[in-house]
């Protein structure tokens, strides 16, 4: 009988593990909160429950053989009696023990001697003071330690008034404070440890935000080898210092200098790795099965020149399913058309995604072909905005 693997959370990464778990014969069972979310369309069952109820996880342990997550919103110390009693988690939970918190993280990095922005927790000030600490000067950077996604939580500050009026809104929240990084690009990187040890890193993309939500990812042949080299050291470190087993996506900005910062670690599979799909042998959605189920890594060659994604974020409140705009899209050549099935578009929401793949030695000729293919996905989906 095929593995049956738990996954804690039923989004769209979820649901884009489906056709890899087909395809090795792997039975997905799913803990998400809603019948509506992505993931449940293509799990062999479903615990309907929150992320964060370890009860739930209890169940699903169940009736699998592995537990690996698409979401780490999860209660890690209630989690942990659970890996006390056998339950198999991959990757560990001491792998995400130290990522949870946003300042966790940075403190990690630190401890290894991997280079992040200047960061202080916000904790011990008054939340009547928005006065910076000496080091910090504006822009800053506030950001929420805990359950931040999208940028939701992350807040780029240009004033004391303005981070008295995010402290005020959000009394409750505990902050990590940032120094602005004036980057040049930023950068991301997938990559996968296994259980022997071994370890497989994407090729290093460029990822583009707007309001602090990713909008593109290009992949692209101009990624100087020294950053690229320097990224996949950072992952290597990371992935072998936690003993991981599953995988990893890493985001980093890139200085004028050409160094690089990590920002950020997501403890599974990520949107910048999404273009895997289609321009990879071995696609993210398969590899983090591959290494939670034991099996060997998957090759992780292109097979393109290159690629570029677009996110479909929402822009309005609507249950519409935008069938048009995603017909129109399908024509474009080499393109490739995720939609997650979520049933409410909301502004800045996730619905879907698409690759185009694309061919041709230039880089530079790559690079203007993946603009203006970006930008043709962006019409087609956005509406227009009259003047
Ligand atoms: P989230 O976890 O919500 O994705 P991130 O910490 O990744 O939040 O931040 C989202 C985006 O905000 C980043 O991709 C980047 O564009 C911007 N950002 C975050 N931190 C900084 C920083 N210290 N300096 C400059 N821009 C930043």
């Amino acid at each position: 009988m095929g593995q049956r693997v738990g996954v804690v959370g039923g989004g769209q990464l979820a649901w884009m593990m489906g056709k890899a778990a087909h395809d090795l014969g792997i039975d997905l069972v799913v803990q998400t909160p809603k019948r509506s979310d992505p993931a449940v369309a293509v799990a062999a069952e479903t615990i309907l429950d929150a992320i964060a109820n370890a009860e739930a996880t209890a169940q699903l342990a169940q009736q699998c053989d592995v537990i690996t997550f698409e979401n780490e919103f999860v209660d890690l110390e209630a989690l942990g009696s659970l890996a006390e009693q056998g339950v198999k988690f991959a990757p560990r939970l001491s792998a995400l023990a130290p990522l949870l918190d946003k300042y966790h993280q940075r403190q990690f990095f630190r401890n290894l001697g991997i280079a992040t922005p200047e960061f202080e927790a916000w904790g011990d000030r008054s939340r009547s003071d928005s006065s910076l600490p000496p080091s910090f000067q504006f822009p800053v950077v506030l950001k929420a330690r805990r359950h931040g996604y999208d940028g939701q939580g992350t807040h780029v500050l240009r004033s004391a008034n303005e981070v008295q009026s995010v402290l005020d809104n959000q009394p409750e929240v505990d902050w990590l404070l940032e120094a602005f990084v004036p980057f040049e690009r930023e950068l991301a990187v997938m990559a996968a440890r296994f259980a022997d040890g071994s370890v497989v890193v994407y090729p290093v993309v460029e990822t583009q935000q707007e309001n602090q939500v990713c909008c593109r990812v290009m992949v692209l042949p101009d990624v100087p080898t020294d950053v690229a080299q320097q990224a996949e050291a950072i992952a290597q470190t990371v992935l072998n210092e936690l003993e991981v087993i599953g995988i990893f996506g890493f985001e980093f900005f890139l200085t004028a200098e050409g160094r690089l910062l990590v920002n950020e670690i997501a403890p599974r599979t990520h949107n910048s790795g999404h273009y895997t799909l289609d321009a990879c042998k071995t696609s993210q959605f398969e590899q983090q099965l591959r290494a939670v189920c034991g099996l060997s890594p998957g090759s992780i060659q292109m097979c393109c020149a290159g690629a570029v994604m677009v996110n479909l974020l929402g822009f309005e409140l609507s249950q519409s399913d935008y069938q048009e705009r995603r017909t129109a899209l399908e024509r474009i050549a080499n393109a490739h058309v995720y939609w997650y099935g979520k049933t409410e578009a909301r502004p800045g929401r996730k619905l879907g995604h698409v690759t185009v793949t694309l061919q041709g030695k230039n880089s530079s000729k790559l690079r203007r072909n993946a603009d203006a293919i970006a930008q043709d996905v962006e019409s087609i989906w956005y509406p227009s905005v009259s003047s």
